[in-house]
């Protein structure tokens, strides 16, 4: 059977396809650091390339392999790359494509951590960053440079629900020679494909929605052609931000469901977002499933699905988010999202908070915005503890 034509949830439950040879239905757990060689030109061969037997697990191992060759299938790239957590992707990513006098730009909006690693680390080894609104096409070719080495994309970000052209800017950038990253975490695979669309590599925080049990901490890059795979897997293997076997067996499993999940929180979502945004005291709801978004169009070409996040505003400002998320039962007042259970949380005073102030006011990051991850609990008992917050405001 070729499993490059397959479906996506059979894609999902049956991987690549390769057998155990002692026939366990699942991929085992290969708990090991190292691989003895067979002899001492076996040894030599594994590495100079010659023969693809494992060596190390930092370098590579089945339990990974098996999760990464599934990944990069369903994001229909080259190879996959897994990693200790998605901020290990992202850096991964920025180590191998920028260095001393290079520029990336990046949106506004990014997950926290991957634009304040820019702002500091990278920015003391002489990376130049430049965080525009990325839905603005003209905005970002102004932004290009000549030592522009990368553009970093997250679509929809995070928190403002923003959604980026990936096949506009993916021509933009090729026409300059610039290669393209989509942090897809929010989509997954089963929503969005940024290679299909035109983007080099694509990167996720596994912990999320691939994962989907919120139990692990993981990430995957996933590149289109085989030259980035060898560099940005070289990256991480010196770099040392491998993932272990276990998360690893973790993540395989969880993402066998990733389509009944996200198709039931999606189904709750519409259902929370609609209800939400006649609510009084909601205001700026932003939801891709909704004619209410900005870019409702645009979300509908590019990803096959709105998704499971909405961010909205409440008129009271911070001190009415703080109101609902100490009066929430059912929701779990905790950062992180793409899990089974739903989650809120206030992105000024947690997830952003290592931001400037004016840099959260020019992304929209305000102090009243709120952050939900819709799970697959009913809808009604969702809303009802929504609703029971909402009235204590
Ligand atoms: C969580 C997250 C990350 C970082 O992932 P970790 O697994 O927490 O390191 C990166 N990008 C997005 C969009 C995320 O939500």
């Amino acid at each position: 059977m070729d499993h490059q034509k397959s479906g996506f949830n059979s894609k999902l439950v049956h991987g690549t396809g390769s057998k155990d040879p002692l026939g366990s239905a699942v991929t085992p757990i290969y708990q090991t650091s190292t691989f003895a060689f067979e002899s001492a030109d076996h040894g030599a061969q594994c590495f100079s390339g010659k023969s693809s037997g494992y060596i190390y697990t930092r370098i590579g191992n089945p339990t990974i392999e098996d999760l990464e060759k599934t990944v990069a299938l369903l994001e229909n790239g080259f190879g996959g790359i897994g990693t200790s957590s998605g901020m290990g992707a992202v850096t991964t990513v920025y180590m191998t494509y920028l260095g001393a006098g290079s520029h990336i730009v990046s949106h506004e909006a990014v997950y926290g951590p991957s634009r304040v690693v820019l702002e500091t680390i990278l920015k003391r080894f002489g990376v130049e960053a430049t965080f525009i609104d990325t839905s603005d096409l003209d905005l970002l070719k102004e932004s290009i440079q000549a030592n522009t080495k990368l553009i970093y994309l997250e679509t929809p970000a995070n928190p403002t629900m923003t959604i980026a052209d990936i096949s506009a800017i993916s021509a933009i950038a090729h026409e300059k020679g610039i290669p393209v990253c989509v942090d897809n975490t929010f989509c997954s695979p089963y929503l969005q494909s940024p290679l299909d669309l035109g983007a080099d590599i694509v990167l996720h925080s596994m912990t999320k929605f691939i994962n989907g049990h919120a139990d692990i901490v993981g990430g995957i890059i996933v590149a289109k052609r085989e030259v980035d795979y060898k560099a940005l897997r070289s990256t991480m293997i010196i770099m040392g931000c491998n993932m272990d076997p276990h998360q690893a067996y973790l993540a395989r499993r969880g993402l066998k469901t990733l389509a009944i999940r996200i198709d039931r929180a999606q189904e709750n979502c519409i259902k929370v977002a609609s209800w939400l945004e006649k609510h009084p005291k909601v205001t700026k709801l932003k939801y891709p499933g909704l004619p209410s978004h900005p870019q409702y169009e645009l979300g509908k070409k590019q990803m096959r699905g709105p998704g499971a996040m909405i961010s909205f505003e409440l008129s009271g400002g911070l001190e009415a988010g703080k109101t609902l998320m100490n009066n929430v039962h059912l929701a779990l007042l905790a950062v992180s999202l793409g899990g089974i259970e739903t989650l809120i949380q206030h992105p000024a005073s947690m997830t952003h908070s290592k931001m400037s102030k004016e840099s959260k006011e020019k992304a929209g990051i305000t102090d009243g915005l709120v952050r939900l991850s819709i799970g697959i609990e009913e809808a009604e008992d969702i809303i009802a503890d929504l609703d029971h917050a909402l009235s204590r405001i």
